[in-house]
């Protein structure tokens, strides 16, 4: 039976089918290559399988030999292809994310071993082919980081009370009312900052929500359509505008920072935010279908045609 990636609605399912490291590498050649294996480094297309049947091919031309896994994130791993993929199903079905030491004891590897899977899996999330938002995009920033009330004395940071924006680090996101969302790790919130941000990732005929941070005001500057709220009146809402799309993926991140992996370091602060991206753009997603997208990233299939972001929030 020829399998589809859109098979594996379980964990179960997907251990019982995956029970060798044979059958996840021929998995892994049949969804590459189909029946034309290309080289790799050449990109000829004759090619031939060597004898030992364990997915390994060489190059007519170039003469290189290379296995199925080249190229891919499981690249020269020491761990059973199984449990890779068992790490993705995990990961990618834990809506709130899962911990390293809680993967550990799912998939009987150490805490260490946990921790680079799934720091090599969230490099999978990265917002490369994120599509531009259109229509009406709400914008807000966030600040992540340590209370300096929290700090010693010798690591606090000079002229701040314990609410100082100057030790944490901003975020800046952008959300399609209705669509999806896109979030960016940024060095300060001023509007030479932003706005090229803005008009990378939003279409320019666009409705833009915000709040009243000055550096909102450069929108204006630039011709585009801004509705202004205004939080320090205690406006949260008022004839449609609000920033409420935005607020209420914040939520989700904190949720997902504070109550899953309690700390994050500033050094990869930018793919804990793609992983929370991922899992609010697929939120309405299946588990076999968010499995399949990320099983395609995986093996460096960018753009998976079922499993395309944009319709899965449609
Ligand atoms: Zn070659």
């Amino acid at each position: 039976m020829k399998l589809t990636l859109n098979h594996f609605n379980s964990l179960i399912s997907l251990v019982n089918h995956f029970n060798s490291d044979k059958r996840c590498r021929d998995f892994i050649t049949e969804q590459r290559w189909g029946g034309n294996v290309v080289c790799p480094f050449c990109g000829c297309t004759h090619t031939y399988a060597c004898s030992n049947g364990d997915n390994q091919f060489k190059c007519a031309d170039c003469k290189k030999r290379f296995s199925c896994l080249v190229g891919t994130i499981f690249h020269n791993t020491k761990l059973p292809l199984q449990k890779w993929f068992m790490a993705m199903y995990l990961i990618s079905s834990h809506k709130k994310g899962i911990p390293s030491h809680q993967l550990s004891r799912d998939l009987d590897v150490t805490q260490k071993t946990a921790w680079f899977i799934l720091q090599k899996v969230r490099t999978l999330f990265a917002q490369y082919d994120t599509p531009a938002l259109e229509g009406e995009i709400e914008l807000d920033e966030m600040y992540l980081g340590g209370r300096e009330t929290n700090k010693h004395q010798s690591k606090k940071t000079e002229g701040t009370q314990g609410r100082s924006t100057k030790t944490k680090t901003p975020i800046f996101g952008m959300v399609q009312r209705d669509g999806l969302v896109h979030a960016i790790k940024v060095t300060d919130t001023k509007a030479s900052t932003l706005l090229p941000i803005i008009k990378q990732f939003c279409a320019e005929n666009s409705h833009f929500f915000t709040d009243e941070l000055s550096s909102y005001i450069c929108l204006d500057g630039a011709g585009m359509k801004h509705s202004v709220i205004e939080h320090g009146k205690k406006e949260f809402s008022k004839d449609g505008i609000t920033t409420n799309s935005i607020e209420g993926f914040w939520g989700h991140f904190k949720r997902m920072v504070f109550g899953t992996y309690h700390f994050v370091s500033k050094d990869y602060l930018q793919r804990y935010i793609d992983e929370a991206v991922y899992r609010y753009n697929t939120r309405k997603a299946s588990e076999s279908t968010r499995f399949a997208d990320m099983f395609c990233k995986s093996i460096g299939i960018v753009s998976y045609t079922d499993v395309k972001v944009v319709k899965l929030v449609a």
